[in-house]
């Protein structure tokens, strides 16, 4: 078996280190291209959603490379995300690819077929001696990549070398592709923190803050959305980013629970309180979370004809209003350029620095 995956965030790193201790032979995808985006967007059909697209050219990818099967995680209503791995499978076997598919779906459809992906994904015998190690280590390397991304978008702003501070970060990234220990990653997770808490940046006054909010797959993946963290706090914008793979992996895992999601939601609640799929109670509740911090704005990522973002696109603008919150709303889908998005990022950073010299409304002031 050879296994190709697609890509989401830093999510190849640690699957580059977890199958190879479990026996089991991948094909990463090449990094995403205009080629991928290409290639799925011929494929795909038209109204189907962006994430949708590049994910099924990852995979088109990966048969290229010699992949013979496709691990994809399957979905929970009552979005199109649960359609997804029977889409990509039809188009993929239409095509003449003679390739297995393994969709990992939520226990509740059936135990035994999660349990029976989990086997085939675990390389054939399902021990849990065999895979607690192989799992808590590429777990914890998730966890790390997402901390320093984090490092990232909240120090790039306040740093004078934007590029040692990249080079910083994409050297260790690379370094945690070969760990095979959990001591070799302490060791590198220490000396990066050492590093970027350290390292050189001036005193600023009244940053403006921004927070991201949307659908997991645009406003984690950079090469989707046009690395806005970067474009942002190149700006002089302390980002924040509520997104998170890790949270977004953890909750869909059975007995697990996010605690970040679970906070959201509650803060949700006055506004909208039912699932609408995706991450539409997430963006509703952290807006409001980033409001009660005392953040200038929110930027809004999403697909285009993201269903659920859409609902919460309309209940945000509420709480934007309740709360006197910029929001800027961005869709992205394959016809979305980079000249227009940094456009209307850098006006609305400059409605937000006018706000800023004009002295932002208190929430005591707004009756919160
Ligand atoms: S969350 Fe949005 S983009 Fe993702 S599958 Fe659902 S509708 Fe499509």
């Amino acid at each position: 078996m050879k296994a190709t995956f697609p890509h989401l965030a830093h999510l190849d790193i640690a699957l580059g280190v977890l199958y190879p201790t479990l026996g089991v032979e991948i094909v990463p995808p090449p990094p995403i291209s205009k080629k991928t985006i290409e290639m799925g967007v011929k494929l795909a059909p038209q109204n189907a959603c962006f994430p949708l697209k590049v994910t099924l050219g990852n995979f088109l990818e990966g048969i290229e490379r010699g992949a013979d099967t496709v691990f994809m995680a399957g979905g929970v209503g009552p979005c199109r995300f649960g359609y997804y791995g029977q889409v990509q499978k039809i188009i993929i076997e239409d095509m003449g690819h003679d390739v297995r598919f393994i969709l990992l779906d939520h226990p509740r459809y059936g135990w035994r077929q999660f349990l029976d992906a989990i086997k085939v994904m675990m390389g054939g015998r399902f021990s849990l001696v065999r895979a607690k190690r192989a799992v808590t280590l590429a777990w914890q390397i998730l966890r790390f990549t997402e901390e320093l991304e984090n490092y990232r978008r909240s120090l790039r702003c306040q740093v004078e070398d934007k590029a040692t501070l990249d080079t910083m970060v994409e050297e260790t990234l690379d370094r945690l592709r070969s760990v095979e220990e959990i001591r070799t990653l302490a060791n590198i997770r220490d000396e990066a923190r050492a590093n970027l808490r350290d390292f050189p940046r001036r005193q600023r006054e009244g940053m403006i803050r921004v927070g991201i909010v949307g659908e997991v797959y645009i406003a984690q993946e950079k090469r989707i959305n046009f690395n806005i963290d970067r474009l942002l706090g190149d700006l002089g914008v302390y980002v924040h980013n509520s997104v998170s793979t890790v949270e977004y992996i953890l909750h869909t895992l059975p007995f697990f629970r996010s605690r970040d999601k679970h906070e959201a939601w509650q803060l949700a609640r006055p506004y909208l309180n039912r699932f609408v799929g995706g991450e539409g109670i997430d963006s509703v509740g952290s807006t409001v979370r980033y409001a009660q911090w005392g953040f200038d704005g929110v930027v809004h990522l999403y697909p285009f004809t993201c269903m659920p973002e859409v609902v919460a696109k309309g209940i945000m603008n509420q709480v934007g209003k309740d709360y006197d919150l910029p929001i800027l709303h961005l869709a992205i889908d394959e016809h979305a350029g980079e000249a227009g998005l940094v456009t209307r990022v850098e006006a609305f950073v400059d409605v937000l620095e006018r706000r800023g010299k004009m002295g932002r409304k208190t929430l005591e002031a707004i009756g919160r």
